[in-house]
């Protein structure tokens, strides 16, 4: 099946590492022109350089989506190099395990900041564009926006609101045929989850427990896996799949418990 994502513009937050790094490389092998969008100058920087030097387009936009002025700016370098934005996928996210006990209502509201405003920002500034090509967004949430994981309030209120949001919006852009969707991923060894798992006193001990539990073939789920449903549903192939939530998680959050607790 062929994509047809060649010469479009996708925009992907939190492009240089872990799941959105994957999305951006196998976006520039179909043929699009990623834009990543990162913190860390370094990375994206590199990244941008490595797909350049393979001869792929790419843009590489620096920022801090914390804040709304470089929400802004991330879409106005964006037509300025490029003319047209295609598709937005929101990703950059951290997991900052503001709890309910021991966090704090600033903290909360700082890491609203931090996971769920730019998710709005983007695609507001966006919106213009997504128009003239006849767009689509993707939210990247998490399976803890359904499933609860306890210890981090802020983090799981962004990511059940961006569930939340891809509902309203899919309402709000069908006069325009603009499709929004949301993917879940649920145990992906990127940076973030590794450095989750360097809390633990026996990291490989807590890695086994964890793929035990996962129904398809007992592993974590690969960042590649997570970039190919995200591209799918970028793609004209999802033409008429819009408001959903796909779970590529090998069955983790929906599969009978009594599969991987035999
Ligand atoms: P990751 O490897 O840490 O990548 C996240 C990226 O987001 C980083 O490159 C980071 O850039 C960027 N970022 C975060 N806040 C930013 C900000 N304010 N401005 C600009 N960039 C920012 O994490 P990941 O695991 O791939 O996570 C990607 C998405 O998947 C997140 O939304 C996460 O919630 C979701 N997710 C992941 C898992 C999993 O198992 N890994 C499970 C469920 C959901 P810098 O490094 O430059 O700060």
């Amino acid at each position: 099946m062929e994509l047809n994502l060649q010469g479009k513009v996708i925009i992907v937050t939190g492009g240089a590492s872990g799941i959105g790094e994957a999305i951006v490389r196998e976006a520039a092998k179909e043929g699009a022109i990623p834009v990543i969008v990162n913190r860390s100058t370094d990375r994206g920087m590199q990244l941008s350089n490595e797909l350049k030097n393979a001869g792929h387009e790419c843009l590489y936009v620096q920022a801090d989506l914390s804040k709304e002025d470089q929400c802004r700016r991330v879409i106005e370098e964006t037509i300025q190099a490029l003319g047209k934005i295609h598709v937005l996928i929101n990703n950059a996210g951290i997991n900052d395990k503001i709890s309910l006990e021991t966090g704090n209502p600033e903290a909360f509201m700082r890491s609203l900041q931090n996971n769920l405003l730019h998710y709005f920002a983007l695609a507001h500034y966006a919106l213009p564009y997504l128009k003239q090509t006849k767009g689509n967004i993707i939210n990247i949430s998490s399976k803890t926006a359904v499933t609860g994981q306890g210890g981090s309030s802020a983090y799981i209120a962004a990511k059940g609101a961006q569930l939340s949001l891809t509902r309203e919006w899919a309402v709000e852009l069908l006069p325009f045929g603009i499709r929004v969707n949301a993917v879940l991923p649920a145990e992906v060894l990127t940076p973030m989850y590794q450095k989750w798992l360097e809390e633990f006193d026996d990291p490989d001990q807590k890695i086994k427990e964890i793929t035990r539990k996962i129904p398809l073939e007992n592993r974590m789920t690969t960042v590649e896996e997570i970039a190919y449903t995200v591209l799918f549903l970028a793609s004209d192939r999802a033409s008429h799949t819009t408001g959903q939530y796909l779970f590529p998680d090998g069955g983790y959050t929906h599969l009978d418990r009594a599969i991987s607790n035999p």
